[in-house]
């Protein structure tokens, strides 16, 4: 079957006033740099297909088959607290969906495909290095177990691109999304108070990742308490790995619970709650530490967008919406509880225990990603490579006592641990390497190395050692940018 053949466009049918037909820009050279085989099967598409100069006018935008409805979707958001009543895709297109053999509906999604009308100052552009981050961090995320959207395929444009470090091979990333409906759609329409869209927009979105709500007299509230529970879940995962997305904007918060956009993300080594990669987080905000919090606010932007959908009294639908926060905030301290009980082996979660290890990281410069590789060790009795890693252990002998106390079976609590608690993971120096060597060099080696590691993030691989290790002491703190 063409791959033409196979774009649906349910958004483009069912959501006027959401986005604006648009195009693709059509580049010097398009050219595929990387394809995601495995997700093209799963999607039902034929890699042979992609690789054709047909599948790769789709994937780099340069010319979509006749029969696709691409467009650019409309939305607003709040953006380091500030309200923008219309952001929207700026450099990226919704080609299409695609039904899988399972019949789930996957968005088709380009970033990188040239300016649109919401590109306002930017140049609609994308360049390699960031594409590839996405691609990279994206697929080590997704084998981590984590809800994310996927990387299909990156190609180059065959041009360059202006930015911060000079002219950069431009470059488009295409990725699947279980769909990319954001708070920021909803803010849209309640922005403007556009309420039979709004109820429109709900009514798309139940159908596409509720279903089961969409005869219930409470759908407003209970889609609320849903996207709640899996966003909170979400952030829940993010902190068991020292994921910080850094850009945690309501437009960059999904409905499906899928993690999105991959800009300045970056994971922590060390663990410290004030972690922050992005240039331009200078408050902090969205730090390790306050994703938990964030997550909530953004919520809470979720319900104001809804609240003429939840409840005629603006006072009622005000305390119900007020009560699904409250309780997604016990939710998410559940979720955090359950994953980082499962990271120690434990049978049953036991937040004591947990709170207890976060105090002892406190400013001890402890790699958050080893401490869980070397902890089998001491739950068999050797603690020497655990206190290794701290800089000056205090309470460390109590807590392992208590610790191997909730222990019952050390052998089989291991291979629980061994199974959530990665070894290797996209670390910045790694990340920034490869993409140095692909940007300037022309080399996707380093890139290539690195995303096969990721991909099977628990499995140990001897002579593999470099790619397990923090940065050397002396590397400088990685700063990550923004839609770059
Ligand atoms: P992000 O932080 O990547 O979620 O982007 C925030 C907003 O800025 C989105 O509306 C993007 O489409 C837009 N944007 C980011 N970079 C560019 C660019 N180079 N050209 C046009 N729009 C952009
Ligand atoms: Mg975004």
């Amino acid at each position: 079957m063409s791959l033409s053949s196979r774009l649906d466009n349910s958004y483009a049918q069912e959501l006027a006033g959401l986005y604006v037909p648009w195009q693709g820009q059509e580049w010097p050279a398009p050219s595929l740099a990387l394809l995601n085989e495995p997700l093209a099967r799963a999607l039902g598409l034929d890699p042979g297909a992609l690789r054709s100069p047909e599948g790769v006018g789709l994937l780099s935008g340069h010319a979509l088959p006749d029969t696709a409805r691409p467009l650019a979707q409309a939305y607003a958001g709040h953006q380091f607290g500030g309200f923008s009543p219309q952001l929207g895709d700026g450099r990226a297109i919704l080609v299409g969906e695609v039904i899988d053999p399972d019949g789930a509906r996957w968005d088709i999604h380009l970033k990188g495909s040239g300016r649109t009308p919401f590109a306002r100052g930017g140049d609609g552009r994308a360049v390699l290095g960031p594409v590839l981050r996405e691609y990279l961090v994206s697929e080590a995320m997704a084998a981590l177990g984590v809800p994310t959207t996927r990387a299909l395929a990156a190609c180059t444009t065959g041009d360059r691109v202006l930015r911060q470090f000079g002219l950069e091979p431009g470059a488009v990333l295409a990725r699947v999304a279980a769909s990319h409906l954001r708070v920021g759609t909803f803010q849209f329409f309640a922005a403007r108070g556009e309420q039979d869209k709004l109820r429109l927009l709900l009514d798309y979105a139940i159908a596409r990742h509720d279903p089961d709500l969409s005869e219930a007299q409470d759908a407003a509230l209970q889609f609320l308490a849903r996207v709640g529970r899996r966003q909170a879940e979400l952030v829940a995962q993010w902190m068991g790995l020292g994921f910080i997305h850094g850009v945690m904007n309501t437009d960059n918060t999904t409905i499906s619970g899928e993690t999105i956009d991959y800009g300045p993300c970056a994971f922590m080594d060390s663990y410290d709650p004030a972690t922050v990669f992005s240039s331009i987080d200078q408050m902090g905000r969205y730090a390790y530490g306050n994703q938990p919090a964030i997550v909530l606010w953004n919520l809470a932007r979720l319900a104001e967008a809804l609240l003429p959908l939840i409840d005629t009294s603006e006072e009622r639908a005000i305390g119900q919406a007020s009560e699904v926060i409250s309780e997604t905030q016990t939710i998410y301290r559940r979720a955090w509880a359950e994953v980082f009980s499962r990271k120690l082996g434990l049978e049953a979660a036991d937040a004591d225990l947990i709170e207890g290890m976060h105090a002892l990281w406190e400013r001890q410069g402890v790699d958050f990603t080893r401490f869980f590789q070397i902890l089998p060790e001491a739950l068999h009795g050797n603690d020497a490579p655990l206190r290794a890693l701290f800089d000056a252990p205090s309470g460390l002998d109590d807590w392992l006592a208590r610790y191997r106390k909730a222990v019952s079976d050390p052998a089989a609590a291991e291979a629980r641990m061994r199974a959530v608690n990665p070894v290797y993971i996209p670390r910045n120096h790694l990340v920034e390497e490869a993409l140095h060597a692909a940007s300037f060099k022309d080399d996707m080696g380093p890139f290539n190395a690195l995303l096969e590691r990721v991909q099977k993030p628990f499995a140990h691989v001897d002579g593999m050692e470099r790619f397990a290790q923090p940065a050397p002491a002396d590397t400088p703190q990685v700063v990550t940018y923004c839609g770059t």
